[in-house]
């Protein structure tokens, strides 16, 4: 029995399910300390930029703060000499830690191949919690460009609300219950698309948490 027997079309999540988004934080943020003041931040800025992340993305996510906002609040509360840093200086200062990770975009192993070939089979979408524009500019640099992408600055709402899986499924031509949600959050990528109705399978690489879905470490497992 293949994991996605009896699917008629399939999600995937987009950061640290096919895009390699975490290695590429981390590295970027590295570079952007070594650049900016090696002597601040000396060991734990990526787990500091790490929790920041976390925080205020998951702000932006539940429509408390805008996109760019939760950028500028994390830079705030990083850097000293940014604590009361103007919006533009804080832009400025965004893109130039943003290009170094961009600059280490990379897919995770397994991933372009996996979407190629069920694409072939079945409708495949994209369904991603952040901004439409940036989000599209990764799945390009993936060379998956052509995917359906569902993210949820041009959705109703973010996961794991039901009405994020809803319209993407809709727009898929499937219906819940013959979608099979694919990604590395557990509540976000799992729960929250189990309790909107899909099948889910848990993208966990290395993980020994217990998930209630199906568990896959590497994509190509759906190729089975
Ligand atoms: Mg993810």
């Amino acid at each position: 029995m293949g994991l996605l027997d009896g699917a008629d079309a399939v999600l995937f999540d987009l950061d640290d399910t096919l895009l390699d988004y975490s290695t590429a934080r981390d590295a970027g943020i590295r570079a952007w300390v070594q650049q900016v003041d090696a002597a601040r931040h000396t060991g734990d800025a990526v787990r500091v930029w790490r929790e920041l992340e976390e925080r205020h993305f998951r702000r932006y996510s539940q429509g408390e703060v805008s996109f760019d906002e939760q950028r500028r609040a994390r830079l705030r509360a990083f850097w000293p000499h940014l604590s009361e840093a103007a919006d533009d200086e804080l832009d400025r200062a965004f893109a130039a830690y943003f290009a170094h990770t961009e600059a280490a975009w990379s897919p995770v192993p397994g991933a372009v191949e996996t979407v190629q070939a069920l694409v072939r089979r079945m409708p495949v979408g994209v369904l991603t919690n952040g901004n439409a524009e940036l989000q599209a500019r990764k799945l390009r640099v993936l060379g998956l460009a052509d995917v359906a992408l569902f993210a949820s600055s041009e959705l109703p709402a973010a996961k794991p609300d039901v009405r994020a899986y809803e319209v993407a499924c809709t727009e898929l031509g499937s219906t819940p219950s013959r979608t099979v949600m694919v990604g590395d959050d557990l509540t976000n990528d799992v729960e929250g698309a189990m309790l909107a109705g899909l099948r889910a399978i848990w993208f966990a690489r290395g993980a020994d948490r217990t998930s209630p879905a199906p568990v896959i470490s590497d994509l190509r497992e759906l190729l089975a």
